[in-house]
């Protein structure tokens, strides 16, 4: 793995001039911000906004009895194209708004549409996405698109899309395919649909996850020939890409964001302390005070889930497996244990650790009564829900489809809570009950997927950090000279990171301290950063 520490001399990030940090301009920039509509916007929640000021046959929610799939749908715009794929065109007025609210909350990426409108740093570039697909990501689309970009989009996740956003963006003219609750068919049929298509080839990846990037390798790998990088935000698929290119098998540069600090700290942390709580409260109206909770991960999702969860007045166990982390956790005043340890007494299990079976079945068996099982991790392998990477190898597979269908019933014998003897009950959205034959039941949220995506919204704030960083690291890779970045997986320039927190400052009207000639001269450092090596940990 090759990092900024290597190539510092030759590649450094050269911030143009309208990424110059101006902080005056943009302190009155945002000082305008909100306007009526939108401090009202702000400080409601979705469900009540569903309801203020629309009479309209569309509904906001999903409440429509139209189960027809999507895919079986003629659905056009206003301008008849029908190039996208998302539950009701109809409902593109409240994504609309919805993504009005969620600008006001977006400063960084409002400036960058604002002083890059000359420039158009991503004209001629052709992305194609995978993310979640909310008001926020329909922001950083939309700024693309005003940075000069063509976007196809598909959805990362089969429960995190807001099908409102969806339909405003393929009403604004953005080919989206996706909705919430696809299948794990549609699934694949979304991303296939965003990069199969007649006459238009990505040149640029926005992936989160990296199926994305899997499917292209899979099914298209000669499209890699036109690609000039991959920007990936999730550990999981990060991790991937250390995978080919230790393999020698990655073929373009690619972008590690998810490893700049500001995502690790903002998107990890801080988004996460702020939207556990939403996503347990929305789906079982508990109380938390009191609790016991055991969080397994002490990374920076953990951190932020057991920092919000304590501040509640919940007794918090972790558990971890590397030393650090679990000294870390004592230090903050948590409880090391090992699940089996507390798996009998606790009413909430949250995994964290991006890793797979991390909750077992023999777990699950033991747990009491309406104990509730959730997930904050990227993937849904943490809970041993159902033999996933055996069922997902299996459905892509080019195997009959009744052998198919018998090798998955077969596989839900070896493991999972998708067994015989167990009862599924669906409660709420998203909230299953699971039912002993003993009459015992645990409480399993997003079936295992992550929790705050699923059922709740995430502040927005937190995610126009991840997207400006995004929007960067792309305009970065899209405009590098050939030889910058070899086959290879980078991390995002530290004057990036910084440039990306400087955005954000003039929000809350912070001022920042300017280095002297001299104390730059004390501490050997540039008055314009970067501030701190590439080793130092925040
Ligand atoms: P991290 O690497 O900082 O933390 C994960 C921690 O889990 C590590 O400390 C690791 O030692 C520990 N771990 C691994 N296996 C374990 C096991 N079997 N038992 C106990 N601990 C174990 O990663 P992170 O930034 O905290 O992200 C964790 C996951 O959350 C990833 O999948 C990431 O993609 C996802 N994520 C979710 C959100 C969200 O909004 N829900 C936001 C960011 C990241």
């Amino acid at each position: 793995m090759e990092n900024w520490d290597g190539n510092e001399g030759t590649s450094a990030f050269h911030m143009p001039e309208w990424m110059q940090i101006q902080f005056a301009d943009q302190k009155q920039e945002f000082n305008k911000r909100p306007t009526k509509i939108g401090r009202r916007s702000l400080s409601r929640s979705i469900s009540q906004s569903s309801t203020d000021s629309y009479s309209s046959a569309a509904s906001y929610t999903d409440s429509s009895d139209d189960e027809t799939s999507p895919r079986d749908k003629q659905q056009k715009n206003s301008k008849g194209s029908s190039d996208f794929c998302v539950k009701n065109i109809k409902q593109a007025e409240f994504g609309r708004r919805e993504i009005e609210i969620a600008e006001q909350e977006m400063p960084a990426l409002m400036a960058l549409r604002k002083r890059a409108q000359g420039e158009k740093p991503l004209a001629g570039a052709k992305i194609v996405g995978c993310t979640h697909i909310t008001a926020q990501t329909a922001v950083l689309m939309e700024t693309l698109g005003a940075l000069g970009a063509q976007c196809r989009w598909a959805a990362c996740n089969i429960y995190s899309t807001l099908n409102e956003v969806a339909a405003a963006l393929a009403e604004s003219g953005f080919p989206v395919f996706a909705w919430k609750g696809e299948s794990e068919d549609d699934f694949w049929w979304c991303i296939d649909r965003c990069v199969n298509v007649e006459g238009w080839q990505p040149n640029m990846i926005l992936d989160d996850g990296g199926d994305l990037t899997h499917w292209i390798y899979k099914k298209y790998p000669n499209m890699f020939k036109k690609i000039k990088g991959i920007v990936e935000e999730s550990v999981t698929g990060v991790h991937r890409l250390y995978q080919l290119s230790k393999a020698g098998k990655l073929c373009v540069p690619a972008m590690n964001v998810n490893d700049s600090v500001t995502k690790q700290k903002f998107d990890n942390l801080y988004c996460c302390r702020e939207s556990i709580l939403d996503g347990l409260k929305r789906t079982t109206d508990m109380m938390f005070g009191g609790k016991q909770v055991v969080v397994c991960g002490y990374g920076e999702v953990g951190k932020g889930c057991c920092a919000a969860l304590k501040a509640m007045g919940s007794i918090v166990y972790v558990t971890e497996i590397d030393p650090i982390c679990a000294l870390q956790a004592c230090m903050d005043g948590f409880r090391l244990v090992k699940l089996n340890e507390v798996i009998r007494q606790v009413d909430i299990v949250i995994t964290c650790t991006g890793n797979k079976n991390v909750v077992t079945r023999e777990h699950l068996d033991r747990m009491k009564n309406s104990c509730i099982v959730c997930n904050m991790g990227h993937s849904n392998t943490e809970i041993d829900v159902l033999y996933f990477s055996l069922g997902k190898w299996l459905k892509q597979s080019m195997l009959s489809s009744a052998l198919r269908a018998a090798l998955i019933e077969l596989q839900h014998y070896q493991a999972s809570l998708r067994t015989p003897e167990l009862t599924w009950e669906r409660v709420r959205s998203q909230v299953d009950h699971v039912i002993w034959p003993d009459g015992k039941r645990i409480v399993l949220l997003a079936e295992g997927r992550l929790l705050n995506l699923s059922c709740s919204t995430v502040p927005t704030f937190v995610l126009s950090i991840t997207a400006t960083t995004q929007a960067l690291a792309l305009i970065e890779l899209y405009n590098a000279p050939e030889g910058r970045y070899k086959q290879d997986v980078y991390l995002l320039p530290k004057k990036m990171d910084e440039y990306v927190a400087s955005l954000h400052l003039p929000t809350f009207d912070a001022h920042l301290t300017e280095l002297t000639d001299e104390q730059a001269k004390y501490l050997g450092l540039n008055k314009n950063g970067p501030f701190k090596p590439n080793y130092y940990r925040y």
